[in-house]
């Protein structure tokens, strides 16, 4: 199932209609390739009145289909796992910057501390702060 029917299929199971502005906005989460704050997507797509984009980020939220990614109080959205890759997020704390990412490695150590633990993990989220590479020294 690609993610458009994949979206489909699940706004109609809770029950919400499929409108334009909500596959406008899922769309362009698809293909923003970091997280983006609700003010810069709304600036993006000017053709949707900024009521509907709130709307639909506030739905998209509450279905799970985003998810936030705060730095200090300000948050950026991106769509949720449902939708995207697994992934890892690092800040850089000077410029705002985030930098997707993922490590296999990182993902390893996780499954060996579960096993050695005796755990089960469901969901992990591993955020790292910092300095990027530009702003460093
Ligand atoms: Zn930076
Ligand atoms: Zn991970």
């Amino acid at each position: 199932m690609d993610s458009e029917t994949k979206l489909k299929k699940l706004l109609k199971d809770k029950g919400y209609s499929i409108t334009k502005p909500r596959l406008i906005v899922f769309s362009f989460l698809q293909n923003m390739d970091g997280p983006v704050s609700v003010a810069e997507l709304a600036k993006s797509l000017q053709d949707i009145d900024k009521v509907s984009i709130y709307r639909t980020i506030d739905l998209f939220e509450s279905a799970g289909i985003i998810h936030r990614v705060w730095t200090g109080f300000k948050s950026r959205v991106e769509l949720s796992e449902e939708f995207s890759e697994h992934h890892h997020h690092f800040t850089c704390v000077n410029c705002g910057k985030i930098i997707s990412f993922d490590s296999a490695a990182l993902e390893k150590s996780l499954t060996s501390l579960e096993k050695s633990k005796g755990l089960e993990l469901t969901h992990h989220s591993v955020e790292l702060t910092g300095y990027c590479q530009a702003c460093r020294g």
